[in-house]
């Protein structure tokens, strides 16, 4: 593409995934980056300044000697991390960037332990909102399974889906994960199976196992008609539950009905209750999207079968728990995970990668 001869903003690879989410409705109704107004407004009461449900700022961050040179009314070219142009924005507002305020409203934390408030941290001193028009998508190495809520829209109505239900994952599928998505699938007409992609956590597994792994449980156990496996590459931000929020407005963007909730959605160590995620729907009545609380599912060696405490009276004992870490530690010593907590064709993926 040839250069615009606009002044130029270099921005981060995260922001990259923020501009092109804004750029093709995942992030509706935003069309740009925050301005002042509609950034206090998300910190305060979960809302935009019109009102309509946000509960995650979106924003572009700049140093001080960078926004020095701008004022309201001007056109930049935002720029990747290889140079070159990938969209044009026009500033609407420039604004101090108050660390302490922000991690206090959006993680309910100020500590530095948590990696949410440690990456505000790492954000330039002033924010600049306006509209942003993308000129050319990031990079991406799932472009196959990146699909724009224009083509899921799309793909439901071709299939005649009424009632959608979104998974949102970051891991390679588990028997809970299972449980949880066959549960939906009981009640809705189909599910949009949502990894996010992109930068890991640290134990994460790769995004390459989480596409292969879901894609094993799909082929030999899923009802394929009745599923679609996409990705989603945006950064994640760790907010617990304003973040299930912001998954959840998100995949209604998609043309998703509804969302599944489980327990410790985008959970942080010990920072947020097993089930503030799902509380935060209360106070969100008109988010858009239905959300599906879910309980934490378990093996249970009694029921002989994956369940929750919505449906098994037996206790701790006969339980065995079914989590990512027991699943990993087995995979760095090259051992199948038991076929209770991981189906064997899941399982085989994750060692042949590992
Ligand atoms: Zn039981």
């Amino acid at each position: 593409m040839k250069k615009s001869r606009l002044p130029r903003i270099k921005i981060s690879e995260d922001t990259t995934l923020y501009v092109e989410q804004i750029a093709i409705g995942g992030f509706a109704p935003l069309d740009g980056f925050m301005n002042k107004e509609d950034y206090e407004s998300v910190l305060k009461r979960k809302r935009l300044a019109d009102g309509q449900v946000w509960t995650i700022p979106i924003n572009l961050a700049v140093k001080r000697s960078v926004a020095a040179r701008y004022t309201k009314g001007d056109r930049v070219a935002l720029v990747d991390s290889s140079g070159s142009e990938m969209a044009q924005m026009d500033i609407e507002d420039l604004y101090p960037h108050k660390r302490r305020h922000a991690a206090e409203a959006i993680y309910g934390t100020r500590s530095m332990r948590h990696p949410g408030v440690k990456h505000l941290h790492q954000l330039a001193d002033v924010m600049v909102g306006g509209k942003v028009k993308m000129l050319r998508a990031p990079f991406s190495q799932w472009p196959r399974y990146k699909l724009k809520p224009s083509q899921t829209r799309r793909m439901f109505a071709e299939r005649g889906w009424r009632r959608i239900a979104a998974f949102h994952t970051r891991n390679a599928p588990h028997r809970a994960h299972e449980y949880l998505q066959r549960t939906a699938l009981e009640v809705v007409d189909g599910l949009l199976i949502h990894p996010f992609v992109g930068r890991r956590k640290d134990g994460d597994f790769s995004s390459e196992i989480v596409i292969k792994g879901y894609k094993a449980l799909i082929k030999n156990y899923y009802p394929k008609d009745k599923v679609i496996l996409a990705c989603l590459e945006i950064p994640m931000t760790f907010a617990g539950p304003r973040e299930a929020a912001f998954h959840a407005i998100i995949r209604r963007n998609y043309g998703c009905t509804h969302f599944i909730v489980g327990r410790d959605h985008a959970g942080v160590g010990g920072f947020y209750d097993k089930y503030a995620a799902h509380r935060i729907f209360d106070e969100l009545p008109d988010i858009g999207i239905t959300p599906l609380k879910l309980q934490g599912p378990f093996y249970c060696r009694r029921c002989s079968r994956v369940v929750t405490e919505s449906s098994c009276g037996h206790g701790d004992k006969e339980r065995v728990q079914i989590s990512g870490t027991i699943i990993r530690n087995m995979v760095k010593q090259n051992k199948m995970p038991p076929v209770e907590i991981m189906r064997p064709e899941v399982s085989r993926v994750i060692l042949k990668y590992s």
